[in-house]
């Protein structure tokens, strides 16, 4: 193996201490406290431990910590009295409905139902447009998380050939919106790319946010480039269950720059944006100045 391993885990951890001593200098000097709230429906076992996990971070960076707990049947209208009712409490700044909704509730019209201020999982369609046309906005976390994976490592990203592939409104579209903004030349590939290894030949930088367990494998990635997996594939070998990413990681590792691993890449990095995502959207509501190095 070649490639030098990029530590979403450290990362991680780094930006969590950077927000829990701006929460502390927040509480001290203004009697300000962040407050994120989760809102889970229904019982979907990876989504319970997303949220628990989610909570207990936000608890540990010295934030306020609400969860919403409501039933799989719940209608419509009683999800959005909720998301109403924490758009108006002041102790709230940072508000996520954890997707995927179960199938009867428009996930869409709750999103879009959300204070786009407290938006912090970036979804609403303000922030989308936004984050398009190059406006202060909330960031999706994911993507966030891994720009700033890539930032770490590069310094500046400018004029590199960068490809992501995945096309999703979640990680695929708004990645390729952040490295335009920081200047690269962006390739979004998906389903439907003719001969993709190719196009993935040609990137600096490969982004993989596709869902299938080691799709690329190391004979596309360019010598030296910088490789991304945001897959999360639980998968069984020899036996025993395992986290794998989209990027065949041995193969990948041996002719890439920089990779990060599956697991302790880009999963971490994504609570610890969410964390820093409800810190900005709090100096933002407060008038205060915003966090340095931990929004796009
Ligand atoms: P999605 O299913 O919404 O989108 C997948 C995208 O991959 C689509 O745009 C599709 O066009 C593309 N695709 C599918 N098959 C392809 C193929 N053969 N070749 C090229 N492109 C193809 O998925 P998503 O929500 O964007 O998530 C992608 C992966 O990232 C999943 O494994 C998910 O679990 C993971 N994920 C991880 C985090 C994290 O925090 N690490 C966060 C979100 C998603």
């Amino acid at each position: 193996m070649s490639a030098k391993i990029i530590d979403g885990k450290a990362l991680a951890a780094t930006v969590r201490g950077k927000v829990a001593d701006h929460v502390t200098r927040l509480t001290a000097d203004h009697g300000i406290t962040p407050g994120l709230a989760v809102v889970l429906v229904g019982e979907d076992p990876a989504s319970q431990v997303y949220v628990r996990s989610k909570g207990k971070q936000t608890i540990e960076a010295g934030m306020k910590s609400v969860e919403h707990k409501l039933d799989a049947d719940t209608s419509e209208a009683d999800l959005l009295a909720v998301v109403a009712e924490l758009n108006a409490d002041p102790t709230i700044h940072g508000i996520l409905v954890q997707l995927p909704l179960p199938k009867h509730l428009n996930e869409d019209l709750v999103i879009n139902a959300i204070d786009p201020a407290k938006d912090v999982d970036g979804f609403h369609i303000s922030n989308v447009g936004l984050l398009a046309t190059g406006q202060k906005s909330m960031v999706p976390c994911t993507p966030l998380g891994c720009l700033m994976m890539l930032r770490e490592h590069h310094g500046s990203l400018s004029g590199l050939n960068a490809v992501v592939i995945g096309r999703s409104n979640i990680v695929g579209k708004p990645m390729a919106q952040l490295l335009l903004g920081d200047s690269c030349t962006v390739t979004i590939a998906h389903s439907r790319t003719k001969d993709l290894p190719e196009v993935v030949r040609r990137a600096d930088i490969v982004v993989a946010a596709v869902g299938r367990p080691e799709m690329v494998p190391g004979d596309w990635i360019a010598p030296g480039a910088t490789v991304i997996d945001v897959g999360i594939n639980r998968i069984e070998r020899d036996g025993k269950n395992r986290l794998v990413g989209d990027v065949d990681f041995e193969s990948a590792a041996a002719v890439a720059g920089a990779i990060t691993p599956v697991p302790g890449g880009v999963g971490p990095m994504t609570i610890a944006c969410l964390l820093a995502n409800t810190l900005t959207a709090c100096c933002r509501s407060n008038g205060l100045p915003e966090p340095e190095g931990l929004t796009a």
